[in-house]
């Protein structure tokens, strides 16, 4: 069995699949929605409080209670982003240094926000443990189709924390469309996902092909969602209530919190009424305050906030050059979407009805769910939506890696290139193909190596098409195609996909690690390469035209010939690089001999001279 999981910034949701349909699980007090916030007690023996009751510490004991977590997942020190995000919060993120992960200080301890959220993690594991009555360790995560391989790495390490193997980690968007359903889209057809929750936007356009989602654009603010509209509303309340008591003065900390509680029910109490009152007990100096609102009011606020929504749309229908027309669906999710105001906006852009079927809190858990479902075999008929977890590509000539497929492309893909013999007169290549991020073939995974015959030919004039093709089920099929004879092979390898997530992390992680010597490697590589094309250039050219040359030419290029030789068996990419282009400095005049009398017949034969 695996859990599937909505880890979202506000609130967090569990579900399991149970008899062919995804169950959300409620915790021990029926609350299927779970805040995402930790409250670390004073008392350093005390356990820290997750959910609901570290919620209600929120207001409490702000600089103990963290939330909104997932702002933090993956972020760096000095990123202006993060800045702006650590000078929102009450809790201290603020003294990380430049390039170091962010950090989380509570009184004298300090929490990556990996830890914090699993412990959000672990609360969701514990309650569907518990409402299951069976021991789960395996799911599948949400993450924002924008987070990046930091922020989704992030990501799944938190659920490793939590005791969980990560089996997946889903894009939101491609969540929601599972959930609103395969069955309701044929082949080919287009959905958009409007999420609009509490802290973001997101809209992002999805194809289905061959059973799989691919997100084609995504365009979103990280800054634009509910808790903008409670601001915007807690003003307005803010300035009614100066009007009422002139002498009321910046409003303490909790008062503030209280005008900020009153607006956001005020705005989901207008999702149903055409009006509601407020009210603030004990606003000022004992008395209280109340004032009638209507819908309209609070739209004529809302108005400038939600306006670069409409933008934001455009631009996604832009970059995938697709009309409103071309939409099967507009999917809305995330709790503001239940705003009147926000579903005639969607309606007005997408010149259609949205789709409103999908539960706006627990769509996208109810995706991660069925997609767990899918894993694990109990929802049949419904191919993955997958990405490759690493590049796959082809050795080329100094041992490196040429990429064909990039890492995290969503599958099914192809690609191709053209490859070309390293040796005069050689009669076969060999094609290794590979998976991994190293720059160096030999520190990747071999998937697999065979041998093309092709008519032998100089240096560098055969042509040997390639092309990778990697199906929707993770097959990668390699055809390489002499372009002269037109002689084939095709080799059919195992599933490039399905890599122990233990082995791509080891990747991944090795990648970085060796990323300045791998550099170094690739570029060391690169520089004998030119130096084994440019010596027996050199020597053909002193064949044909050397008898042009003195003897102190002569004995120069003889010199940096020996140069680069003695360079080309070193280690030290500066002296190959200095040798090399020395060669090339002493080589000049000898080019432009033979450069003019390349031209000089050339015109001859034109008939020109
Ligand atoms: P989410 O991030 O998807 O959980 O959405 C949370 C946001 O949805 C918060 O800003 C809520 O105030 C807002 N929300 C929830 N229900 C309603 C409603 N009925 N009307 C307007 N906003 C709502």
């Amino acid at each position: 069995m695996i859990l599937g999981i909505d880890l979202g910034t506000t609130n967090s949701l569990v579900g399991v699949m149970e008899a062919g349909f995804p169950v959300l699980l409620a915790d021990a007090d029926g609350r299927r929605l779970t805040p995402s916030v930790v409250h670390f007690p004073a008392n350093e023996g005390a356990s820290p409080l997750v959910g609901a009751p570290a919620a209600r510490m929120r207001l409490i004991e702000p600089a103990r209670t963290v939330h909104s977590i997932k702002r933090f997942m993956g972020a760096r020190g000095g990123d202006p982003e993060t800045e702006a995000d650590a000078s929102r919060v009450l809790y201290d993120v603020t003294r990380t240094p430049a390039g170091a992960p962010v950090r989380v200080r509570v009184g004298d301890r300090e929490h990556s926000p990996e830890e914090v959220s699993a412990l959000i993690l672990a609360k969701l594991r514990a309650d569907a443990v518990r409402s299951l009555g069976q021991d789960v360790s395996r799911a599948v995560v949400t993450v924002p189709a924008y987070f990046n391989d930091a922020q989704r790495a992030a990501t799944r390490r938190a659920g490793e924390l939590a005791g969980l193997t990560v089996e997946r980690i889903l894009p939101e968007p491609t969540a929601a469309a599972l959930a609103y359903g395969l069955e309701r889209l044929g082949e080919r057809s287009k959905v958009a996902v409007f999420d609009l929750g509490g802290g973001t936007f997101d809209l992002s356009i999805l194809e289905l092909n061959e059973g799989v989602f691919q997100v084609l654009a995504t365009h979103g603010n990280t800054r634009l969602g509910g808790d903008d509209l409670d601001r915007a509303l807690a003003r307005y309340l803010l300035a009614r209530l100066r009007e009422r008591f002139p002498d009321l003065g910046e409003p303490d900390p909790r008062l503030a919190a209280t005008i900020r509680d009153a607006a956001e029910q005020a705005k989901v109490r207008l999702s149903d009424a055409p009006e509601t009152d407020v009210e603030i007990p004990f606003a000022h100096g004992g008395e209280s305050f109340a004032v009638r609102l209507g819908r309209g009011d609070f739209e004529r606020l809302a108005k400038p906030v939600l306006e670069p929504i409409r933008n934001l749309c455009a631009r996604a229908l832009e970059d995938t050059r697709l009309k409103p027309e071309d939409l099967q669906a507009v999917v809305l999710v995330g709790g503001s979407t239940r705003m009147p105001m926000v579903r005639a906006m969607a309606g007005e852009i997408f010149r259609r009805d949205p789709d409103t079927t999908q539960h706006p809190d627990e769509a996208v858990a109810s995706g991660a769910v069925l997609q767990a479902g899918i894993l694990s075999g109990d929802v049949r008929n419904v191919t993955l939506l997958d990405v490759t977890p690493l590049s796959l590509g082809l050795e080329t000539f100094g041992g490196l890696m040429n990429v064909l497929i990039p890492r995290n492309s969503a599958i099914p893909t192809k690609a191709g290139e053209m490859f070309t013999n390293a040796a005069p007169g050689q009669t076969a290549m060999r094609l290794h193909v590979l998976q991994g991020e190293r720059e160096l073939a030999r520190d990747n995974f071999s998937l697999g190596q065979f041998e093309l015959e092709f008519e032998p030919a100089p240096r560098g004039q055969a042509r040997v098409g390639v092309q990778f093709s990697l199906d929707a089920d993770g097959i990668l099929t390699v055809l390489a195609r002499d372009t002269k004879t037109g002689r084939e092979r095709v080799v059919e390898l195992k599933s490039a996909v399905d890599v122990a997530d233990a082995r791509v992390e080891a990747m991944l992680a090795s990648s970085l690690e060796h990323a300045f010597e791998d550099f170094h490697e690739r570029r060391l590589a690169e520089a004998r390469l030119k130096a084994d094309e440019l010596l027996p250039a050199v020597k053909v050219a002193l064949a044909e035209a050397g008898s042009e040359l003195n003897e102190d030419e002569h004995a120069e290029i003889a010199r940096q010939v020996a140069a680069v030789e003695v360079a080309r068996a070193g280690d030290s990419l500066p002296a190959l690089q200095a040798a090399v282009a020395a060669l090339d400095e002493a080589t000049q005049m000898l080019a432009t001999i033979l450069i003019e009398r390349a031209m000089e017949e050339s015109l001859r034969r034109k008939g020109v001279v």
